[in-house]
């Protein structure tokens, strides 16, 4: 049963994570709201509640095969977590226990489930291995699923939404992200996150509004509402009355609009009035984004993230696997170059094939680097596979979070013994392979000189940078408001980066967030960085600004903010610049981040602008 529409509209904040204005359904993801009845039964009733419970799971197991059954083509290799689901219904921990404890306690099929799942979950806290205890939770999703069906709660399943919806979560794993049927979803809608967790990372690659950070979204939206997600200024509108909706279809339309207009423009060269060349790369994660990226003008890839193969499965993928997607991906980008980044698993996301035992602190734990380098055949199999694909066009190979030369010179002794292998094999790659790393964490930074004569390019990763630098964890919305790529140590550090590899004779990028941010370009610029890598949505803008900056007038503002003590005073002079240099791109009643309405005013300038300069 679907909730009784509310006629008043209530307005949600958070934090616009990714861009887009969307109108649809709300679906609630709400694993945690089954209520369970309890009742002691009457002996006659034993076998119809025995009966009630057996019919119970075997509706769970139709719907779960449906399930699988409507994962779309592109996504089928994610089928294997339902799969799980559909065993885990049957478990004899479960199935048979449930059964005996209606007989012999006499209670009701809901609580005698419920009794069986509390046994199941005391023996898996048992258990050491980390593997085996995140089984408990598939069992969870399994029970969930049958006791929604006993207790008559209404399904929500959105594989059986006729048409897609807005999910709406208390919080979303990168695994669940990426689980995700992209065909039915419209966006996503979070309580907790922020701007640069992973998981919207992962929604701007699949081209899906997100606002998150809501806090109470999951309390204050009932499956069924009308929502309209507007990822732009973060806003949330339950039920909207009609005037509301249509401001926010027009703005819709108007946003569609302005990305055809940008893109029209977007092999334009990112060069400034001055003459200053960059080159504008994008940051990818799927396959299925490569089309979006060579339309929006990217010149290669600045950062394929290789998560998401590994997050798909439950088991690691194997060398031939991936070596075709980057095969894939080096060949359709070809002939501009693909930087693929390894593995980059722990922190916030999480593989239950490589057992990681809990940690306290997973940000400073055994992440990235330093997971690869302790499972050397994990990170092995990848450099076959992205030295394999390195013969297929020009690849580079970035090595996230290094905090120090030994990294370095570890990765360098696999990399080395990975390509000898490979020869005596007579598998053939690119033995002059460029090799970088992420400048991510502080200690980089101070040893950037030293780090700068082993590598042949730096990328500086500042969504950790920051994360690492102001001790303000880039994915917890209680602590957004902290996160300030602005402040002066942040930006000292990135200019310490860039002015430590020019001096080594290499190229720096950025490949954070910020390099997306309209606000922060003329910082970047200034900089006199070589490279900016972003989600591809963002190159038009972000190349239509340079389009129409001086490198020469951004340097004398960096010299004027690196003398500043406070992100305020940053602020303040950042914006004093921006508004005569960028009319109308920033919205500054909207705060930090632009709004589309203040777009509107920019484009017909800048539109006349670029026309001439077509001419
Ligand atoms: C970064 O930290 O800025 C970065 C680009 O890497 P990721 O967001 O994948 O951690
Ligand atoms: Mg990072």
């Amino acid at each position: 049963m679907m909730p009784e529409k509310k006629c008043d509209s209530v307005v949600l904040k958070g934090i616009g994570a990714s861009p887009g204005v969307v109108v649809g359904p709300a679906f609630l993801l709400d694993y945690h709201k089954v209520k369970i009845l309890k009742r002691q039964i009457e002996k006659g009733e034993i076998d119809q509640e025995k009966q009630r419970f057996e019919n119970a799971v075997s509706e769970a197991e139709n719907q779960i095969k449906q399930l699988i059954a409507e994962i779309p083509g592109e996504f089928r290799e994610h089928s294997g977590i339902f799969e799980t689901h559909l065993l885990m219904l049957k478990d004899r921990m479960v199935y048979d226990r449930t059964l005996r404890l209606i007989s012999e306690k006499k209670i009701n099929a809901e609580w005698a489930l419920n009794n069986a799942l509390d046994h199941v979950r005391e023996l898996f806290e048992q258990v050491k291995d980390q593997y085996i205890r995140e089984r408990f939770e598939d069992i969870k999703y399994a029970v969930r699923r049958v006791q929604k069906l006993l207790s008559g709660s209404p399904s929500v399943d959105f594989s059986q939404m006729e048409s897609p919806v807005i999910l709406v979560a208390h919080d979303l794993s990168p695994a669940d992200t990426v689980q995700m049927a992209k065909e039915k979803i419209l966006a996503f809608v979070t309580d907790m996150g922020s701007r640069t967790s992973h998981t919207v990372i992962l929604s701007r690659s699949l081209g899906l509004p997100a606002v998150v950070g809501l806090e109470n979204a999951t309390s204050s939206i009932l499956s069924g509402e009308t929502l309209i997600v507007d990822g732009l200024c973060g806003d949330v509108v339950v039920n909207p009355e009609d005037d509301l909706l249509r401001h926010y279809r027009e703005k819709q339309e108007d946003y569609i609009q302005y990305r055809l207009d940008v893109i029209q423009y977007s092999n334009l060269p990112a060069e400034t009035q001055d003459g200053f060349r960059f080159k504008i790369k994008a940051n990818i994660e799927f396959l299925e984004e490569i089309s979006t990226v060579i339309s929006n003008g990217a010149e290669g890839i600045g950062l394929y993230r290789t998560e998401v193969l590994y997050l798909a499965h439950k088991e690691l993928p194997i060398e031939e696997e991936l070596f075709l997607a980057y095969k894939e991906v080096v060949e359709r980008i070809s002939p501009f170059s693909t930087t693929i980044r390894t593995l980059d698993i722990g922190g916030d996301k999480f593989l239950s094939s490589v057992s990681q035992d809990d940690e306290i602190n997973p940000a400073l734990g055994l992440r990235a680097i330093r997971l690869c380098l302790k499972e050397s055949n994990l990170f092995r199999t990848q450099l076959r596979a992205i030295l394999r694909a390195s013969a297929y066009g020009d690849v580079r190979i970035l090595f996230p979070l290094v905090s120090g030369r030994s990294e370095i010179m570890q990765v360098k002794e696999h990399l080395e013994k990975t390509k000898d292998d490979l020869r005596r094999e007579k598998i053939p790659f690119n033995g002059d392979i460029k090799i970088g790393i992420m400048i991510e964490v502080p200690s980089a930074v101070l040893l950037a000189d030293v780090l700068a004569k082993e590598v042949d390019f730096f990328s500086i990763g500042t969504n950790d940078l920051i994360q690492y630098s102001l001790a303000i964890d880039r994915g917890n919305e209680c602590v957004a408001h902290l996160y300030e790529p602005l402040h002066p140590g942040v930006l000292r550090m990135i200019y310490r980066t860039i002015e430590a590899a020019h001096e080594a004779g290499i190229e720096a990028a950025v490949c954070g967030e910020m390099a997306g941010e309209p606000m922060y370009l003329p910082v970047l610029i200034g900089m006199g960085l070589d490279e900016l890598s972003m989600n591809a949505l963002d190159i038009p803008k972000i190349k239509r600004m340079i389009r129409v900056s001086n490198q020469d007038q951004c340097s004398a503002l960096v010299r004027n903010l690196l003398e500043c003590s406070t992100a305020q005073e940053i602020r303040g002079l950042l914006l004093d610049f921006l508004t005569p240099n960028f009319p109308g791109e920033f919205d500054l009643s909207h705060g930090l981040y632009p709004d589309f309405a203040g777009r509107d005013a920019i484009l017909g300038p800048l539109m006349t602008e670029m026309k001439k300069s077509l001419e």
